[in-house]
């Protein structure tokens, strides 16, 4: 699995201050832009966002190059509807090498993995059957979940906010766990008063999951990210 930062707001710390305080001013946010320089646009944010005026941070996007991830992940992924999505298309990339994700639990029991790659060799050799004489579209249709796939994602820092506060729990799923933690560490790096205490309710307070709870807070884990 590879996580990249694409692209991102530059300045979205200066930029979402700006657009924070042109709620409050005679002055348009061009002028107040400018005018941040030497100003503490964390000391805003962290007071305009704490008030619950999220919307100012949506002026700042990310976009994440995710690669060699599972079609399972990437299922639970498109379900955070406030973004945008490009993935790798089953129909027009030869899915003709068997490519999958294998799941730790699996790789560390031997039995588990050897039967787990004995069917995806099955499949695939079957895959490859029905691909030379049914269209690609419906020879994909045996193709599994651990099936590995890329996919570019784009998101504002509110939705990202969302997006880290459920997956980067513990109580996730792994897979997605592990991205999202790596996008929160990047995000961070570039907007760290965005993201600063992003992450699972744990990390600001008190866990939400009340009896489903792990027991086990990321705030310190995640602080050091
Ligand atoms: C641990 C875990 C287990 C899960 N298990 C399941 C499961 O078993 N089955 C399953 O189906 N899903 C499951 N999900 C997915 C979950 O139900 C959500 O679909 C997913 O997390 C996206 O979250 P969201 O809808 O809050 O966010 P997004 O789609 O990212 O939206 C962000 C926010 O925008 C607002 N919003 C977006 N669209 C609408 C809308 N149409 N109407 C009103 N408000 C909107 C909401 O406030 C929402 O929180 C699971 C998620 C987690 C984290």
């Amino acid at each position: 699995m590879k996580v990249q930062l694409l692209s991102y707001t530059k300045g979205a710390e200066e930029l979402c201050a700006a657009a924070a305080q042109s709620c409050y001013s005679d002055r348009p946010a061009s002028d107040l832009l400018k005018g941040m320089k030497g100003k503490r646009p964390d000391r805003i944010l962290e007071n305009i966002v704490g008030m619950g005026h999220h919307s100012v941070i949506e002026h700042a996007t990310y976009t994440f190059s995710v690669e060699g991830v599972s079609r399972a992940l990437t299922h639970q992924l498109v379900r955070h509807r406030v973004a945008s999505y490009s993935q790798q298309s089953q129909r027009y990339v030869s899915m003709d090498r068997a490519d999958y994700v294998v799941p730790p639990s699996i790789r560390e029991n031997e039995g588990a993995e050897r039967e787990f790659r004995k069917l995806m060799d099955r499949i695939w050799e079957v895959y490859r059957v029905l691909s030379e004489t049914v269209e690609v579209e419906d020879a994909r249709y045996v193709l599994p979940n651990a099936s590995s796939t890329n996919i570019t994602i784009t998101m504002n820092a509110r939705e990202l906010r969302h997006f880290f506060s459920l997956r980067c729990c513990n109580r996730a799923q792994w897979e997605i766990r592990m991205v999202a933690d790596e996008m929160l560490r990047l995000a961070k790096g570039v907007s760290p008063s965005i993201f600063k205490d992003s992450g699972p309710p744990c990390v600001r307070g008190k866990c939400l999951e009340g009896k489903m709870s792990c027991g086990k807070p990321r705030r310190k884990e995640l602080k050091k990210v």
